[in-house]
């Protein structure tokens, strides 16, 4: 398996976390993703411009 955030060769035990799918590297990648998991979380459908939300941007 590869971290599914950054592609690199997952340890075994592999890093994971109940709360996030898939498996990680490292603590960091994991911390990452459940990050990146709480804003796509948040009902944004756009999944080419990650991290912007067209239409909940106050600008
Ligand atoms: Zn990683």
């Amino acid at each position: 398996m590869s971290c599914a955030l950054c592609d690199l060769p997952t340890p075994n035990p592999p890093v994971t976390d109940p709360e996030v799918a898939g498996e990680y590297c490292c603590q960091g990648c994991l911390a990452v993703a459940r990050t990146v998991e709480d804003l796509t979380a948040d009902g944004c459908d756009s999944g080419e411009s990650a991290g912007h939300c067209p239409g909940d941007a106050g600008g």
